[in-house]
């Protein structure tokens, strides 16, 4: 079967939703294609020389701003992923209410086979050309990390911004994922894989729909399988294990594990750092490869270590009922249509792995603010309540234990305020996609949040009164 390519995806994918919409043409073509696209190289300095690396900043649409996405550091990053994975952030970022453009970028390089300190040299170098093109800043575009990048990458980032933009008041809030002393924001590292469970809980959590499934409502029990135990497929496993569900199998570049009586993820991830290797888990089946483990008899998939894992030439042998997509692109639009078929639940990419995005949003306000979220009220929220507890024990004449004192008047933290706001943001957005699914006749929910953030955005481009 021909694959088409990934940005071929995203096209497809939008042109599918688009006819059940009604804009000119015109103002469909400008959504959908990539406004900036900057594609540079650079020298650095290895241990066998000089090395020339490949480098991309793809800034998909600016009808909000800044523009907003990760970076990624692969040797599989090339123009047409930058471009569909920018694409991706646009509607990601309407799907959720966030007010930013969608932006991606890309190094060339395996961060596996350079030093701490050469990363550090690619980091602030990339940067520095970003700069230089006006390509990174507060109110510009704003990156974040993504495959093969983490905080560490992000406070290099911020640092040469600010070495380069010096006395800029907003300047800490040109990256998101920064490590909290630099600006960042608590809850951030674990925010794609909270918002993949609170997705995958929700969708659980509607009788009808799992009903057509054939599975009973809610977590409680339901069998998944995680690929990539990475920032994304970690976080993700862990939430969902906590919030009832069981771990029957996990799998990484190096092979799979699985144990239809589950395992706890923690103890798995020891393990692979005592050995190097998910592989031999106590108790569980070795499976040699990684995609293999996507066809494992199972409740839920949650595919989160990169694009393109279930194709036209897998998806017929896909046993789950749900898939919930952490990382960007992991189906094709060949499989789509296979799974569809079967009845398969897909909760899509640009909702289900959303929550970094939010609370990278977040993180920004709080750079701009210059305040720490809950600051201001923590305490006088606390005052309040402990003042209303007073006044319900004097009119009952019944005391609260300190216990229950406690629990009552806590007022919010950073990390709560944050937490409570992505699950808010992701219950309402699926909420949102899953009654454009019902509207349209029970079309998919990718095609759902496809045709609800086409409509946010032309509506934005139609106010703005660029088209008649
Ligand atoms: P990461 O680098 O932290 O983790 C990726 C993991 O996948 C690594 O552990 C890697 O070893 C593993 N992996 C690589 N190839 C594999 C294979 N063939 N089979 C199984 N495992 C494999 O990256 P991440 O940030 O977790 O990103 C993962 C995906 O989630 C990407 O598609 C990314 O675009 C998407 N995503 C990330 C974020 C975020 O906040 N980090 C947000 C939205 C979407």
């Amino acid at each position: 079967m021909n694959e088409t390519s990934f940005f071929g995806d995203v096209i497809t994918n939008f042109d599918k939703a688009a006819k059940y919409l009604d804009y000119p043409s015109g103002l469909l073509e400008q959504i959908k294609e990539c406004n900036s696209i900057y594609h540079f190289r650079f020298p650095v300095e290895t241990d066998d020389g000089v090395e020339v690396v490949s480098a991309w900043r793809v800034e998909h649409s600016h009808h909000r701003m800044p523009t907003k996405g990760g970076i990624r550091y692969s040797l599989d990053v090339n123009e047409d992923e930058v471009k569909a994975l920018a694409a991706l952030m646009t509607y990601k970022c309407a799907v959720v209410d966030v007010p930013f453009g969608g932006a991606k970028g890309g190094i060339k390089i395996n961060p596996k086979e350079y030093t701490a300190n050469q990363l550090q040299r690619i980091t602030r170098r990339y940067t520095a050309e970003l700069v230089k093109k006006n390509f990174i800043g507060p109110g510009v575009d704003v990156p974040a990390p993504d495959y093969g990048t983490g905080e560490r990458e992000m406070a290099w980032m911020v640092d040469t911004y600010l070495a380069l933009n010096p006395g800029s008041l907003d300047g800490t809030a040109c990256v998101t994922g920064k490590p909290i002393s630099q600006g960042g924001i608590r809850g951030r590292r674990e925010a794609t894989g909270r918002g993949v469970y609170f997705a995958v809980r929700e969708a659980c959590a509607k009788a009808d729909d799992m009903k057509k499934l054939g599975l009973t409502p809610g977590l409680e029990g339901k069998r998944v399988v995680v690929q990539g135990l990475g920032n994304v497929g970690y976080h993700a496993a862990k939430f969902l294990q906590e919030g009832g569900a069981v771990i029957v199998g996990l799998a990484e570049y190096e092979g799979a594990i699985y144990n239809p009586k589950g395992f706890d993820v923690d103890e798995v991830v020891k393990h692979r750092k005592s050995t190097r290797s998910i592989l031999s888990y106590p108790g569980a089946k070795n499976i040699s490869s990684s995609k293999d483990a996507l066809e494992l008899e199972c409740d839920i998939l949650i595919p989160a270590a990169l694009e393109k894992q279930i194709t036209g030439e897998n998806a017929a042998r896909i046993k789950a009922k749900i898939i919930g997509e952490g990382a960007n692109g992991p189906t094709s639009s060949d499989a789509e249509e296979v799974l569809v078929n079967k009845g398969i639940l897909i909760l899509p990419d640009m909702y289900c792995n959303a929550g970094g995005v939010t609370v990278s949003y977040f993180e920004w306000l709080k750079n701009l603010q210059h305040v720490r979220m809950g600051r201001m009220a923590k305490r006088y929220t606390e005052s309040s309540y402990s003042q209303l507890l007073s006044v319900i024990e004097k009119v009952t004449g019944e005391s609260f234990t300190p216990d229950e004192r406690e629990r009552t008047i806590q007022g919010p933290d950073e990390e709560a305020l944050v937490n409570s706001g992505l699950e808010d943001t992701m219950i309402s957005a699926y909420n949102e996609i899953r009654e454009v699914s019902k509207q349209y006749k029970g079309i998919s929910l990718r095609t759902a949040a496809f045709i609800s953030s086409i409509d946010k955005i032309a509506k934005s481009y139609l106010e703005m009164g660029i088209f008649p």
